[in-house]
């Protein structure tokens, strides 16, 4: 039973080192201060087992800037065969929407596909919205919150758990299911890693390679765009409460009310 499978993997911004672009309003990015999106590792390690189990091919794709490759090396280190990074100045500055579209681009190049892989969300703009946008983009259904799944008899059985209740669906291919996180995912080895890079390469496409609409991509292609990015400024102060301790549980009771913290 040999399957296409493609995981969508993303580099982000490491939480303590996000910068932005005054002029854009958009993240500043560096491969110093950035890695693979850590919910993307759980997708990456989900279909590295199913292409184990089912002798398939794993292809890990991402969108991003030539930095992004990092994060296709780390890929093919876990144990992809082929590594795609979808790049071009154009895609500068999309929302979710075009991004889903660019993604959707690359993977209708690819070819015929059984299964597409994603993340629960990223750690940087967080939004959760890619991996249902790229199922619409492609028309095909789309499962999240998946934390098993299996393929049998040409149809993906999954389970996943919702409002307290075990749920267990059937999934025609092609689909895209969107991970959950699990407890440990596998890293690779030394080896591994030098494998990767004496092995592989990784395939570079731009907007005319995915033969994408210009209008659809980046800052013309976005249905939403960012106004203002502030900073949060948190003010804290520490208030030490005197007295016996049934005074202070008198006074801490009374600075809740004061602060609508207790009704
Ligand atoms: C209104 C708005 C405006 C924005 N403007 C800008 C901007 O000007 N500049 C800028 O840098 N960013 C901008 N962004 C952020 C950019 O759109 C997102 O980083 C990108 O679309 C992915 O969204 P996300 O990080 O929320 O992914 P989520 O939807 O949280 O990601 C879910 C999963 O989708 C997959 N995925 C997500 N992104 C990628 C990717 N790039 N490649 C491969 N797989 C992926 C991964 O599997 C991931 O786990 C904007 C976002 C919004 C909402």
């Amino acid at each position: 039973m040999n399957m296409n499978i493609i995981v969508c993997i993303k580099q982000v911004i490491a939480g303590d080192r996000v910068k932005i672009d005054p002029l854009t309003q958009s993240l500043v990015r560096s491969a110093e201060f950035s890695h693979i999106n850590p919910f993307d590792l759980f997708a990456l390690d989900l279909a590295v087992q199913l292409k184990r189990e089912t002798s398939s091919t794993l292809t890990a794709v991402t969108m991003g800037p030539p930095i992004s490759e990092e994060v296709l090396w780390e890929a093919l280190a876990i144990g992809a065969d082929r590594a795609i990074l979808l790049s071009d100045p154009r895609f500068a500055t999309s929302d979710t929407l075009a991004t889903s579209y660019v993604l959707g681009m690359g993977i209708r190049k690819i070819g015929k596909f059984d299964l597409v892989l994603c993340g629960m969300r990223t750690t940087d703009s967080d939004t959760a919205q890619v991996g249902p946008q790229l199922a619409e983009e492609l028309d095909i259904p789309h499962v999240t919150g998946v934390e098993r799944m299996e393929k049998k008899e040409g149809v993906f059985w999954i389970e996943r758990t919702s409002d307290g209740f075990r749920e267990v669906l059937q999934v025609p291919a092609p689909a895209l299911l969107v991970i959950s996180p699990r407890t440990e995912v596998r890293f690779p080895s030394l080896v591994d890693i030098q494998d990767a890079f004496t092995q592989s390469t990784i395939e570079y496409w731009n907007l005319e390679d995915l033969n994408a609409d210009p209008m659809k991509v980046g800052r013309d292609g976005s249905a939403t765009w960012v106004e203002a990015l502030l900073p949060l400024t948190q003010q804290k102060s520490c208030v030490f409460l005197e007295g016996e301790p049934r005074q202070q549980a008198k006074l801490l009771f009374l600075k809740l009310i004061e602060r609508n913290l207790f009704s």
